[in-house]
């Protein structure tokens, strides 16, 4: 049996289905509109940001690009994003992370408006996220979900055991987890053995950015195995787990690239379309 969660797959089916509703809305004079702000000159943002407009376009959903040099005051940044708040055109505003140092990216978040938070970062959300009840996510825990469901995998009652403890990934998916009713662990830097827990683990999720942390002799035989890092090494990629030794253990597993990333992208565009849909509603 393929062992591989094809991620672009079922990214590339999702951004159909994505693309088909989106035209509904363009005929309507509806189309999705939100912007990127992107400070200083971070070679990884840049990629993130092609990735993201290369899929906006794709679907039909109109993306904004705002460059800001890297010298640009805190100030000046949350006057941008109250500009934005305030504008009904938008429906839409992030940050790509990371910011200069002299930026507080939490000030940053708390401006900006929870109604047009795609990623799911402002206080508001965050609390709306933890307690089930939220109309956006944050994009790479949607992601992992959606492959999971696209693959029918039920999680009641699994153990589920995340590494890292992120803002970004491994805390908002383990609310999402829950909401599977999976048990979940989430470990990090400072956990004691992690092989203790991993190996108990029904549903491995790694997303650390440490290159294959991940051995064979951490997984449970017929796990499912998700690979959320994302790790630069002599210009090719490799994720937090070691896939080919992996393989041989899990049940199921996405590859690096072509698993969570594209998933990522794609579901970065449904959060757009969510908040545009729930704005429209609202009016
Ligand atoms: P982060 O640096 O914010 O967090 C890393 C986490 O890993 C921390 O919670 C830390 O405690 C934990 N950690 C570090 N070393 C550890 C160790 N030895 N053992 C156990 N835990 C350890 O990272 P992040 O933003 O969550 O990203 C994690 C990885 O996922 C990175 O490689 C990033 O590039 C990648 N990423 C990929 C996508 C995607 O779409 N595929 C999206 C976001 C992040």
């Amino acid at each position: 049996m393929d062992k591989i969660l094809d991620g672009k797959k079922v990214a590339e089916l999702k951004s159909q289905r994505l693309k088909d509703f989106v035209k509904n809305l363009i005929d309507q004079k509806k189309q999705p509109h939100f912007c990127v702000i992107n400070i200083g000159d971070n070679a990884a943002s840049k990629v993130y940001i092609r990735a993201k407009t290369r899929m906006a376009e794709k679907i039909g959903i109109l993306q904004e690009n705002i460059q800001l040099p890297k010298t640009v005051s805190e100030d000046e940044v949350v006057a941008l994003i109250k500009k934005l708040n305030a504008d009904p055109e938008i429906n839409g505003v992030m940050v790509q992370l990371p910011a200069p140092d002299h930026i507080n990216v939490k000030r940053l978040m708390d401006t900006i408006d929870p109604e047009k938070d795609v990623d799911c970062l402002t206080p508001t959300n965050i609390g709306r996220l933890w307690e089930g009840d939220h109309f956006v996510e944050p994009a790479t825990a949607a992601g992992i979900i959606s492959l999971l469901e696209e693959y029918d995998i039920d999680l009641t009652g699994k153990k589920a055991v995340i590494i890292g403890r992120s803002n970004i990934v491994g805390k908002p998916l383990a609310a999402l987890l829950l909401e599977k009713n999976a048990s979940v662990s989430i470990l990090h830097s400072k956990t004691d053995n992690l092989s203790d827990y991993t190996r108990q683990a029904d549903l491995l999720v790694a997303a650390v950015g440490q290159p294959e942390l991940v051995k064979a002799d951490m997984v449970k035989p017929g796990a499912i195995v998700i690979d959320v890092g994302i790790n630069r090494i002599d210009n090719h990629l490799v994720g937090d787990v070691a896939f080919d030794e992996v393989k041989e253990v899990a049940n199921l597993i996405t590859p690096v690239p072509g698993g969570v990333g594209p998933l990522t992208v794609e579901s970065l565009m449904e959060q757009v379309v969510k908040l545009a849909k729930r704005q429209d509603e609202r009016r």
